[in-house]
């Protein structure tokens, strides 16, 4: 049974104490476990974005996802099925993430990263916005709308090529040179998630002091197995988002505030540039 089985057992569980306190006291004690931990991995989510104005398209009635069932449209069986309906949509997705620019959250696990206190970012956003915002070490997995890639002969394009190409058609599919549809190097629904970034990912995991969980409900797995692969090998978790997570009473902080908000209070807390 893992962690998140038992957790969402139900029944209110006593806590122990360790995650109480408020937002001040709890961004101290965050800042504690920063200095004393040898490796700490970031683990982020939609929530870190949503200040850079992208939706959360788990939130329904949110932009483009508002009308389509995105368990539908993005699913890999739709882009083999009607790439030109999958791109009408895809391609205003890619529209709305092209020109967004990373928030103070992004930049605050940038500035860990430069000041030697964090190892590297796992993320399951596909915008862009932690490489943007100058972290090194981030893994993708979920893949990224940097690139789209022909499945029948791996040709690859960058983004602002697909865009092109995706003008150029009239029917608004973006096309690989051998005459086959790109598809966006994001997971799709129905398709697994990239071998090598999700192995690194849990090499990570297992391997780090602290887990810094920032924006993730922790609940889409695989993704949520690595909190349990931290836990598992004795490392602490640090939990910052809104709304609860299987993982609440296994945290040792817990902060349910506004990320950017709780993100800067933590580098002052470091005394980072
Ligand atoms: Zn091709």
């Amino acid at each position: 049974m893992s962690i998140a089985d038992v957790s969402g057992a139900g029944g209110e569980v006593p806590r122990s104490g360790r995650g109480a306190g408020n937002p001040a006291e709890l961004t101290l004690r965050l800042a504690e476990l920063i200095r004393k931990a040898d490796s700490i991995v970031a683990l982020t989510g939609a929530g870190i974005s949503v200040p850079s104005g992208i939706p959360d398209f788990r939130s329904p009635g949110s932009g483009v996802w508002a009308n389509v069932d995105p368990m539908e449209v993005a699913h890999i069986d739709a882009f083999h099925r009607d790439p030109q309906r999958f791109w009408s949509f895809y391609g205003e997705r890619f529209q709305t993430l092209e020109d967004k620019q990373p928030n103070p959250a992004h930049q605050v696990l940038a500035d860990l990263e430069r000041a030697g206190l964090l190892d590297a970012v796992i993320t399951q956003n596909i915008d862009r916005l932690h490489g943007r915002a100058g972290s090194q070490q981030v893994i993708e997995v979920h893949g990224s709308i940097a690139s789209s890639s022909c499945l029948q002969c791996g040709g690859r394009y960058p983004i602002a090529e697909v865009r092109a190409r995706q003008a150029s058609q009239t029917l608004g599919v973006p096309l690989c040179d051998c005459g086959e549809p790109l598809k966006p190097d994001v997971v799709l629904f129905g398709e697994m998630l990239p071998f090598a970034a999700f192995a690194r990912a849990e090499r990570l995991a297992a391997a780090a002091d602290l887990m810094l969980c920032v924006g993730s409900s922790l609940e889409v797995y695989p993704v949520a197995g690595l909190p349990e692969l931290t836990l598992g090998s004795g490392g602490k978790l640090a939990i910052l988002t809104q709304g609860s997570t299987p993982f609440d009473r296994f945290a040792t902080v817990r902060l349910h505030g506004d990320v950017v908000e709780e993100l800067e209070a933590l580098r002052a807390a470091l005394e980072l540039a």
